[in-house]
């Protein structure tokens, strides 16, 4: 049993176009690292709040969500709680807003195993010790003491994730959290994250707009678009062979963790807003290989490609899916990023 698994999930809002999420299945195994990559408005955030029984208010929710094996569509308080509390935890983008400034940090890490837990206050503080060490802040009796106003972005974001550890989850969310920090805080967070991932065999789902850092990081990686998976794989898979022109196309607009930065070709178009449906691909406006008669007709499925690319897929969770019509004409090649550069 997987320990997140979305199936068909979908998210719509009454007066909206399009549903801000369609179909979407995903699952994360214990000890797995998956990321969730797209643009902003893509719908990733989404589907992470999802993880966490959070819908958006007033939205018809349709499909699964299970935690641990708990379903979380029409859960009740109880079972939501149980979750939130015990089983899956989330680290955001800021973490500033997550932590009130005029209290300790020690309060703030030991507050919910004290009041929710009944953890004697020695025996909590121990436990804030521990993980602030885990989490390799250099002086973890000090931190305990200080404000937040008194650490800088990265070091608190080290206190977000000992916070999001406290009540020993299994399965861990992380909403874009290195996007509010500078290059090498990014990468000792993320190697945190990885590390503490490993160790404890947690189930990790990452959430973010960078395909490299994803793959550098993950195991496997879901590609979404306009509230779609359009591809899936191992992060090896997508990073040297994409098959959905986005994903090629998100490979050839960021740039790349380490080596030189070469040419940066943005992806034409901007993402399809809520106000806005297609019949046919959702992509299909921004494609430089969109067929009139074929891309616009039907909306492509998610399905395997006909075509196996390197070694078929390794990963825990499943095969390569890809939704496009001519995947298996235009796929697949590594070339593909520059193919995404042709002038719209
Ligand atoms: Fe492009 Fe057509 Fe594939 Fe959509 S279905 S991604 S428009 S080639
Ligand atoms: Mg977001």
């Amino acid at each position: 049993m997987p320990l997140l698994e979305f199936n068909d999930l979908s998210v719509a809002l009454p007066a909206m176009a399009r549903p801000i999420l369609d179909g979407v299945s995903l699952t994360v195994a214990a000890g797995e690292a998956v990321a969730l990559v797209g643009e902003s408005g893509s719908g990733k955030s989404v589907t992470a709040r999802a993880a966490l029984g959070l819908f958006p208010a007033g939205a018809a929710i349709g499909g699964h969500v299970r935690v641990d094996g708990a379903e979380l569509v029409g859960a009740d308080a109880g079972r939501l709680r149980e979750v939130r509390t015990g089983k899956a935890s989330m680290i955001f983008q800021d973490p500033r807003a997550g932590i009130n400034p005029v209290r300790r940090v020690g309060d703030f890490l030991t507050e919910s195993l004290r009041l929710t837990g009944g953890w004697s206050k020695a025996r909590a503080n121990a436990r804030a010790l521990e993980l602030l060490t885990a989490v390799g802040l250099p002086d973890p009796a000090r931190h305990l003491r200080q404000y937040p106003h008194e650490l800088s972005g990265g070091m608190l974001q080290r206190v977000m994730i000992a916070g999001a550890l406290t009540a020993e989850p299994r399965l861990l969310l992380c909403d874009e959290p290195t996007t509010a920090l500078d290059v090498t805080t990014q990468a000792e967070i993320m190697a945190i994250l990885r590390r503490l991932q490993r160790e404890r065999g947690l189930g990790l789902l990452l959430i973010t707009h960078d395909i490299d850092l994803a793959a550098a990081t993950c195991d496997r990686i879901y590609v979404m678009y306009a509230g779609r998976i359009v591809e899936t794989g191992t992060a090896t898979e997508l990073l040297t062979a994409p098959r959905h022109p986005y994903t090629a196309g998100l490979l050839g607009s960021t740039p790349p963790l380490d080596g030189p930065l070469g040419r940066l070709t943005p992806i034409r178009g901007v993402p399809m807003g809520l106000l806005e449906s297609a019949p046919g691909c959702s992509f299909a406006a921004r494609c430089p290989h969109a067929r009139p008669g074929v891309c616009d007709r039907t909306a492509p499925d998610l399905a395997p490609p006909a075509t196996a690319r390197i070694p078929a897929s390794t990963a825990r969770s499943g095969p390569a899916l890809v939704a496009c019509h001519l995947a298996d004409e235009i796929g697949g090649r590594p070339a593909m990023a520059a193919v995404c550069a042709a002038p719209s």
